[in-house]
């Protein structure tokens, strides 16, 4: 599904140049469900904002879906981030002035689906969620659970391709990021695509592969064998 290859990626502000990713080679197939670890500041959410088409590259090649990526211009990366790809952020990045539904709703209103089947569709994932009964209420009236619970379905609405997460359980306690953790699991295992960032071992230990960047390298790539002594 992402094959990427020697990719890199420079900030440069009036004095500084930081080489946020080095030569990274990094390959994804469909069904896969990866963890990008590693110390603050070592690229991982650079990364994955590449391969989310929020952030543009200056080395390297990137295919999704069998399509160049490469030397997109932002309103064609806008245009297949929209149709493919749903996005967990760690603060929930929800819309205060906007209910629960409404929030599920708005991927459906900028991919241009019709009315009738928006109604179907938030109400289909709301149930899936186990939220239906928030339907109507707004972001501050809920725990930071139940926030990322409906993140993570407004991520799903137009059933993506691929499912970015980063740090989603970093503002959550335990019980929260578990029932997180647990819901990404069962994604996993419907067959779902995800790619996660993450501090926590802990966390890592849901998905089958753990990659370790490290100064804006891959340094480390395991397979994760607990996850497939339980499968
Ligand atoms: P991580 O997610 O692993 O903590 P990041 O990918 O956010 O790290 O950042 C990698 C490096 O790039 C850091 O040194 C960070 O300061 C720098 N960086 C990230 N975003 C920007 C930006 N928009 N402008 C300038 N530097 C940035
Ligand atoms: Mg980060």
């Amino acid at each position: 599904m992402i094959q990427i290859k020697g990719l890199s990626k420079i900030y440069r502000t009036d004095e500084l140049e930081t080489k946020a990713l080095n030569a990274v080679n990094f390959d994804v197939k469909k069904g896969e469900f990866i963890s990008i670890m590693g110390p603050s500041g070592c690229g991982k959410s650079t990364l994955l904002n590449i391969i989310g088409l929020l952030d543009s590259f200056d080395g390297g090649t990137y295919d999704f879906l069998d399509k160049s990526m490469t030397g997109l211009k932002e309103k064609q990366r806008s245009a297949i981030r929209k149709e493919k790809i749903g996005f967990v952020f760690q603060n929930f990045n929800l819309i205060d002035e906007l209910s629960v539904f409404e929030n599920i709703e708005l991927p459906l209103i900028y991919n241009k689906v019709s009315k009738s089947e928006r109604q179907n569709k938030v109400n289909e994932i709301l149930e899936r969620m186990n939220i239906a009964h928030r339907a109507k209420h707004f972001p501050q009236q809920l725990s930071g659970g139940q926030q990322q619970r409906v993140a993570v379905a407004r991520a799903l609405v137009c059933e993506p391709a691929l499912i970015l997460a980063d740090e989603p359980t970093g503002n959550l306690d335990s019980k929260n990021g578990n029932e997180v953790m647990e819901l990404l699991t069962d994604l996993h295992q419907q067959g779902a695509t995800i790619i996660m960032v993450t501090h926590s071992a802990y966390d890592a230990n849901f998905s089958n592969k753990i990659i370790e960047l490290k100064d804006g390298q891959i340094v480390a790539e395991k397979q994760n064998k607990k996850l497939i002594e339980i499968v």
